[in-house]
């Protein structure tokens, strides 16, 4: 009988085992109802993949619920972004019960995409792409603190794409928009799945071209310019804001002490 890594979700909280593995066998490690739509993953280190939500936490049976962003921790890289994937179709799945053009109930046609079961609509998990900037002038890197941000660090600007914008374009409008300031030299740095609930962070460079700093206060805290011997508490690991950060201070003559 096949066999399984289990990634079943309450929320946004992961079923694990005690000891933090993911559960594994043939059968859900929880009873299911028949309400519950079980999905399948692609592999996991050639483990083929179930995702499940169910309506309320387990904390028995010897199994603990860790949240998405706690497991990052305590998974390896490869399963915590197959928890992600999980976890975004699993939203995907509870936000498309109905057809959105005429109302019927939608059924999954493949393991990505759903058929409604009146006008044959079909629709497929959507992604919500944002940009994220690190902006630097001479030797200094501009920090903010989003109002979203639930703990004290310090961050990158950061904003949803909208729609009939380029990237590039939505860098600078972001920029603008929250600091006051104008930006040149747009280079793309990298990108990440942002499984909270759907994005895709696409990360770049920028240097300052122009304009005072003056905060949006609706959406950001506080913000400044910082160097790289004096930088405050900065994003988790996790982040892509992270990584730009540190790839920021690679290339600063002294550097940070940071962890
Ligand atoms: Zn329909």
């Amino acid at each position: 009988m096949e066999r399984y890594y289990w990634f079943v979700f309450c929320q946004d909280e992961l079923l694990l085992e005690a000891d933090n593995a993911l559960p594994y066998g043939s059968d859900s490690p929880v009873p299911l109802e028949p309400w519950h739509t079980m999905h399948r993953l692609p592999l996991l280190e050639g483990v083929p993949c179930r995702a499940v939500r169910i309506d309320a936490p387990v904390v028995t049976g010897g199994f603990r619920m860790v949240g998405l962003r706690q497991s990052y921790g305590v998974l390896s890289p490869a399963a915590y972004a197959m928890a992600g994937k999980a976890r975004e179709i699993l939203y995907w799945d509870a936000n498309t019960k109905f057809c959105g053009v005429c109302g019927a109930p939608m059924r999954l046609h493949t393991d990505i995409s759903k058929r409604c079961t009146s006008c044959g609509k079909e629709v497929w998990p959507a992604l919500a792409p944002a940009v994220i900037v690190a902006i630097q002038r001479a030797d200094k890197l501009l920090l903010v603190q989003s109002r979203n941000f639930k703990t004290d660090y310090m961050g990158l600007v950061a904003g949803f794409v909208e729609t009939g914008e380029s990237l590039e374009e939505c860098v600078r409008r972001e920029v603008l928009e929250e600091t006051g300031l104008t930006v040149a030299n747009i280079r793309y740095f990298g990108s990440q799945t942002w499984p909270y609930p759907s994005g895709l962070m696409v990360g770049f460079m920028a240097d300052y071209a122009g304009g005072e700093l003056k905060l949006q206060r609706a959406e950001l805290r506080k913000g400044g310019w910082y160097d790289a011997a004096h930088l405050p508490r900065i994003p988790e690991r996790l982040s892509i804001a992270r990584r730009l950060i540190d790839a920021w201070l690679a290339t600063q003559p002294q550097t940070g002490v940071n962890t």
